[in-house]
Formats: structure tokens, sequence, C-alpha cells
């Protein structure tokens, strides 16, 4: 496995791609791009291996989404489909005025569609479809959901599965890790899992009392110790690459992300960056990495 870091050609930083080649031939089966991670707005650009792209998620704004995918040379007529994992405004800022923009088609659970259009965030009269947790084939995927446990309306994360079998998961928004989510995400070699925040850090911060209590409930958000204690059961179920996402910016680090993950990994003898690949989702912006097998 080879991993590359290399420069932003338009911003000179480092920034983040995985190019995932799943095949002895090292064809590019599956491209990952985190756009757009955190709570100021969530965004990721997947390839699959015929060329088609899809978001999940489009927090931020439309021409955000526009230049940070022109920065990466990802042309926005390869993307057919988003798929939003649940109603709040850092997951779906752009949704009205991209899928109207360029002709995507919507896809989310049933309470989320609703729920976007009472909150005005898309109109009815655009091409969507809902999802229900079933094996849904859209001929260049199959996407399987699960639920999330979250202050929204019947919040979904998504599994993936590619024409060659990979299968990668978008997982994030969700105050524990249900066996719904555990037996969901068996066997995805690619994770974008939740690692909100350090409790020391959201205990001790500005956030008002019921703030925090929300962030730290079962329908809150992955704390960096839940996610890590996680980690080696992904890693023991086929999981290679792990892409810690969602990281808050006020009560998180991405170190102290990492360092913990690889604290809870090194306890069941796995290392990171051996036996698995550990990254965090930067908040905008990316570092490329260039993963080969
Ligand atoms: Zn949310
Ligand atoms: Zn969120």
């Amino acid at each position: 496995m080879r991993v590359e870091k290399l420069k932003c050609p338009v911003c000179d930083e480092q920034y983040l791609f995985f190019f995932l080649l799943l095949s002895k031939c090292e064809k590019i089966m599956i491209r990952v791009c985190p756009l757009f991670s955190g709570s100021s707005g969530n965004s990721y650009y997947i390839e699959f291996s015929n060329k088609n792209g899809i978001l999940v998620d489009a927090g931020r704004s439309t021409k955000q989404l526009e230049n940070i995918l022109q920065a990466n040379n990802i042309s926005i007529c390869n993307i057919s489909s988003v798929f939003i994992t649940h109603e709040h405004i850092d997951h779906v800022s752009a949704l009205k005025v991209l899928i109207n923009k360029y002709n995507l088609k919507l896809y989310t659970s049933k309470e989320t569609l609703d729920a976007l259009i009472k909150k005005g965030l898309i109109s009815e009269k655009i091409s969507s479809g809902a999802l229900d947790k079933r094996n849904t084939d859209l001929g260049f995927v199959s996407v399987e959901a699960f639920s999330i446990s979250h202050d929204c309306c019947g919040g979904f994360g998504y599994v993936f599965t590619d024409i060659t079998g990979e299968k990668i998961a978008v997982c994030t928004d969700l105050g524990y890790i249900s066996d719904e989510v555990k037996n969901s995400l068996k066997g995805c070699r690619t994770v974008l899992l939740e690692s909100n925040h350090d409790v020391m850090m959201l205990e001790n911060g500005k956030y008002p009392y019921y703030l925090k209590r929300r962030i730290l409930s079962k329908k809150g958000h992955l704390s960096n110790e839940t996610s890590a204690k996680f980690l080696p059961f992904l890693v023991n179920n086929g999981t290679e690459n792990i892409l810690l996402s969602h990281l808050s910016s006020n009560n998180n680090i991405p170190e102290l992300a990492l360092q913990t993950c690889t604290y809870y990994l090194n306890k069941e003898g796995i290392t990171a960056g051996k036996d698995v690949l550990l990254n965090v989702a930067p908040k905008e912006n990316f570092k490329m990495v260039d993963i080969k097998t």
C-alpha cells in the first residue's frame, strides 16, 4: 500500500485525496475526496469505477462546492446524484441551488425528504428517490442505508457497493454505535467515521449547557473515544482505510483524534499506518493520499 501526499495546485496546501486502487492491475476503482467536513459544512465526493460520481451531503454553498471540486479537477458533470444523511443545515445548505442548477437526483430517507420539503430546503418538484434500508441497485452502484441515532428526522448512514464489490461507508452524526451500525459497516474496506469531539474539551468549553448535553446524548455526536474504541472492530472486519470525519472545530483537534484512535488500536495490537490507514478529513481543502494495493 502506498501513500502519497501532494500539494494542491490552487492553494499550495497539502490536501487529501483517496485513490483506492482495488484490483491487482492497479486500475482506479473508487476515489474518495472529503470536500468539507465538520460543523461548518459537510460534503464528500465519491467516484466509482465506472466514473460515476456522487456527493454525500451538500453543506456549504454551491459556489464553495463548485470551487473545491474544480480545485481537484473533479468535473461536476460526473456527478449524477446527491445522497443526504439528514436535514441539518451543515449537510444541506447548498442542496436547493445545487440540484436545480445541475439537475442532480436526490436520495435520502422518506422522513428526511419530507423534512426538507417542509423546511423549504428543496422544492417538491425535484427528482428524488426515497430510500429504505433495503439494498437499492442504482445501476452504477448499490446502496444500503442504516439508521443513525441523531436528533433529526429519519437520518441515514450509507454503505455503497461498487460493481466490483468494493464497499465504502459514510457514518457521521450519531450519538452511539448501535448493533445496526456495526452490522452495516462489516466488510467495508473504507469507512468515513465521525470523531466529533473530545469529551474534556467539550465539557470545559464555552458551549451552553443544553448544547453540551445534546452533543453528549445518544442522539448527538460520537466522541473521539467512542469512535476510537470501535476501530478495532472495523479493522477486524475488513476495514483498511479510515477517515475520521465531522470533527468539531471548537471541541476537537485533529492530532488528538488521531492519538486517541492510535491508542485504542494499539491496545488491540493494531498499528495505524501499517495495518490500517488512518486520516482525518480536514475542515476544508484537503490533503491528497494515493492508496495503492
Ligand atoms: Zn446533524
Ligand atoms: Zn452534522
